[in-house]
């Protein structure tokens, strides 16, 4: 099943396309990255007029080459860190690197583009009347001393660890956003998501899920960090999507929880890799890198009760849902 069709299926079987004349206008920046083109495949599908902004840092064109000859589609190569004048209804804003190594390969860029990145996007809102979702991350709780994490837990964080660039920049965000809404009374959301998988993510990604199932298929051991005992919570991105969309058409600010409350350790993650990938890849086990969060799982009970969202697709089911993309791409044979 494809992403826009698992996520319209939550919505109650098929979405009715609007009629030209009705059609939202609908910005997704970061929209050629893993789930911005997830994201953008959803709202072309359902009948919204869709632009994607992107700076190809870490998406590429190949996620949303089979939207480019769709007419309610466009493309523009463009940085957020730069203003963009642009008409829109809706604003959903991914555009950041979101993998560890990639937000620490250039961390003075990675903190401008969540702050400066927001701040035009919000500009934009501002201008526009647009009503703007903010991607923020479960890593707003840092290293948590609750468990698992609630939306009003202020989180963890260290202000000058090699993530914060990350951490800090999506927490600056969402102070913006805020801000931005009391002060302009602009309509705003937040979500805050959680470790979320699937086909398309970038294969040099260097994020766990990815990292595992690209590992197991090309017969390369599977990099378990520190001891395996650090755990997360797997999301599918069809799941994450559905919850995205809910909360950007709902009337609540947030911020929202976004994630699956099943918990695992890397170990047990690497070995269901196993399992469903390849029963024969070895396992070894790799220095861990500087403050690892030790634990982390959403409470989603604002999700379920305000919108009845709530996970549908398993991490065992997802991970053999991205095995085809991966193996395309890797070129392995069946
Ligand atoms: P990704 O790296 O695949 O996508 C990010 C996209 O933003 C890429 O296409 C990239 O080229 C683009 N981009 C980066 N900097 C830009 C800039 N300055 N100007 C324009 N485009 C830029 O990551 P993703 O997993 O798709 O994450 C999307 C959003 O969701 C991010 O904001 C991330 O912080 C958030 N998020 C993702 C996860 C997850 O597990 N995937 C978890 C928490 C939060
Ligand atoms: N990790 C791992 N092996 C890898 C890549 C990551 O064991 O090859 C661990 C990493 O140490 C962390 C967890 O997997 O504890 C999740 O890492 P990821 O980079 O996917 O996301 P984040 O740390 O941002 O949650």
């Amino acid at each position: 099943m494809s992403t826009s069709q698992a996520a319209q299926k939550r919505f109650g079987g098929v979405v009715k396309t609007k009629p030209r004349s009705e059609r939202n206008r609908v910005l997704v920046t970061g929209g050629a990255g893993f789930v911005g083109s997830h994201l953008c495949e959803f709202l072309v599908n359902r009948g919204d007029h869709v632009i994607c902004i992107d700076n190809f840092f870490t998406g590429s064109k190949d996620n949303i080459a089979h939207l480019l000859d769709r007419t309610n589609f466009e493309l523009i190569r463009h940085d957020v860190v730069e203003p963009i004048l642009l008409e829109v209804d809706q604003i959903f804003h991914l555009a950041c690197p979101a993998s560890p190594i990639h937000y620490k390969y250039n961390p003075i860029k990675t903190i401008k583009t969540s702050f400066l990145g927001t701040m035009n996007m919000l500009g934009m809102a501002k201008r526009t009347r647009a009503r703007f979702l903010l991607t923020s991350t479960s890593e707003v709780y840092g290293d948590p001393q609750e468990h698992p994490q609630t939306e009003s837990y202020w989180g963890n964080v260290n202000p000058i660890g090699e993530r914060s660039c990350y951490d800090e920049g999506k927490r600056a965000a969402e102070c913006l956003t805020m801000d931005y809404h009391r002060e302009h009374n602009l309509e705003v959301r937040i979500v805050r998501i959680f470790n979320t998988y699937g086909p398309k993510m970038a294969l040099d990604d260097g994020r766990v899920v990815s990292n595992f199932v690209a590992q197991a298929l090309t017969n390369q051991p599977i990099t378990v960090y520190g001891e395996g005992t650090q755990t997360r919570s797997f999301q599918y991105v069809s799941d994450l999507i559905a919850g995205m969309v809910a909360v950007m058409d709902g009337d609540e600010i947030g911020p929202f929880n976004i994630g699956n409350p099943g918990e695992f350790n890397m170990l047990e993650l690497a070995n269901l890799v196993k399992e469903v990938v390849n029963p024969n890849a070895e396992i070894v086990f790799r220095e861990n890198t500087a403050d690892d969060p030790s634990r982390r799982r959403p409470d989603i009970s604002k999700m379920r009760a305000k919108y009845g969202w709530q996970p549908q697709v398993p991490l065992r089911e997802g991970l053999a849902l991205m095995v085809d993309d991966f193996k395309r791409r890797l070129h392995v044979d069946a």
